[in-house]
């Protein structure tokens, strides 16, 4: 178990050391704004999202600490090319993982390397940094002008 969680940390690491598709987005038609007053976590995510409501492109640009950026670039990997219907899917099941609250969940789903996060349901302040990106997301995709915020 001490292997996996070493295993998981390095993922972790690694995506806030390069976070994956950083940056804003020019041809973006969805965006919305993200923040978590407990952490200072701060961010933006960029969509171009297809008239078949397929996600083609994702990006997001902010500033955070490990957790929060980490699961912002995971969740960029995780969705990009999926429709917007297995987005709030996977939204679903980020927040029960990540809160620990299991059993609400599509168990088919695939959740890869958003497992890495799991261990932050251990600590409650830092749930809002995980989730942070993902309430974004959804912000964006339901076309919500108003800036998330975790409080
Ligand atoms: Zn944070």
């Amino acid at each position: 178990m001490s292997d996996l969680r070493e295993l998981y940390q390095e993922v972790i690491m690694d995506h806030n050391r390069s976070p994956r598709n950083y940056g804003s987005l020019e041809d973006a038609n969805r965006t919305a704004e993200g923040f978590n007053p407990l952490c200072g976590d701060q961010l933006q995510v960029y969509l171009y999202v297809n008239n078949d409501a397929i996600i083609e492109e994702v990006r997001f640009e902010g500033k955070g600490c490990a957790i929060s950026t980490a699961s912002a670039s995971i969740m960029t990997e995780t969705l990009r090319g999926r429709s917007a219907e297995d987005a709030e899917r996977y939204f679903q099941a980020f927040c029960a993982l990540a809160t620990g609250d299991g059993e609400t969940f599509d168990q088919n789903l695939d959740l890869g390397k958003l497992e890495v996060l799991n261990g932050v349901r251990e600590y409650p302040a830092r749930v809002k940094c995980a989730t942070l990106a993902w309430h974004t997301l959804r912000a964006a995709l339901r076309g919500d002008k108003t800036p998330v915020k975790t409080e």
